[in-house]
């Protein structure tokens, strides 16, 4: 099973990053597919290949209004003919309430709208409440159950693949951290001369770093920055929606204020600050999550 795209690798030019003798290039995640964004794909692989090899009936998973992993999913859905179903934090929410969970519904994804505490109740146990097992007219035993953002061990062994398409020569690989997955799965198939630099778009998230050193077998080959939250998941301030634009009308490609745009807006800076020593070889994973 696999998607139709590889990824490329593009080399990206700014004055700042000649004068301070860095290279920078980027892969792009986000080609690889129009609706499955760039590391959602690979965080879903296995676990689809899982969903068909138990024979499994729904694949269920969580997210909030807002998540690139509920719209990867039913994305994904559509293209393998999975029937999909969409547990949201958020019982005032419906179809309509935004483009995220429209796209969802209209990949054919079953939503549930579920107050906090249900949705605390069922990501925590793993478990459907009654009144969703009523309407789906199922049973446990039909379920293929996904955590939230889709960060379970099949997650990170489909991250891992991401290494493949980063050439060897590369020392520092730069990614978004939401979870930290993404990174795990990166940094468990790294050289020995290969760094992985997470930016963090959380706010204060101390537990992160334990978070990627239980998912990576304890490998101490990564570095998390933190700082560059500009106030917390999905906020965004003038200076950083103005940072992505400029950026799109320099290179020709976009980034979001969410995830990607954090992360080139830190990496300017780490440049900036001589993070990075002279010749370095630095690699940016697009991770996806322009959708407009
Ligand atoms: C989900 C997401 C991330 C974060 O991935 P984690 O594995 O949770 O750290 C990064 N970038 C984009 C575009 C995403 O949608």
């Amino acid at each position: 099973m696999d998607i139709a795209k590889v990824p490329t690798v593009i080399a990206i030019n700014e004055k700042l990053f000649t004068e301070k003798e860095v290279s920078v290039s980027v892969l792009r995640l986000d080609l690889i597919h129009p609706f499955i964004c760039g590391n959602k794909w690979f965080k879903l692989k296995y676990n689809i290949e899982d969903f068909f090899r138990l024979k499994k009936k729904y694949f269920v998973t969580f997210g909030g209004a807002y998540s690139n992993h509920i719209r990867a999913t039913a994305a994904a859905g559509q293209e393998f003919g999975i029937k999909t179903i969409g547990i949201i934090r958020g019982e005032e929410l419906n179809e309509n309430s935004n483009t995220t969970l429209k796209f969802a519904a209209q990949s054919g994804m079953k939503l549930f709208f579920a107050s906090r505490d249900e949705y605390r109740q069922m990501r925590d146990s793993g478990l459907l409440i009654d009144r969703i097992f009523s309407e789906l007219r199922t049973t446990n035993t039909d379920l293929f159950m996904v955590p939230e953002g889709g960060s379970n061990a099949l997650a990170i062994m489909g991250c891992a693949e991401i290494v493949k398409y980063i050439p060897e020569e590369f020392e520092f690989i730069c990614c978004a951290c939401g979870t930290g997955a993404t990174l795990a799965g990166i940094s468990t198939k790294l050289n020995d001369n290969q760094k992985a630099i997470g930016i963090s778009i959380l706010q204060g998230e101390d537990f992160l770093e334990k978070a990627i050193l239980n998912m990576n077998s304890g490998r101490k080959n990564f570095q998390l920055i933190h700082g560059y939250s500009f106030g917390g998941y999905a906020k965004s301030t003038a200076a950083l929606d103005s940072f992505c634009e400029t950026f799109f009308q320099n290179h020709q490609f976009k980034i979001e204020p969410v995830y990607t745009g954090k992360l080139f807006y830190a990496l300017n800076e780490l440049i900036k600050k001589d993070f990075f020593i002279k010749n370095s070889k630095v690699i940016v994973v697009h991770t996806g999550g322009v959708f407009e």
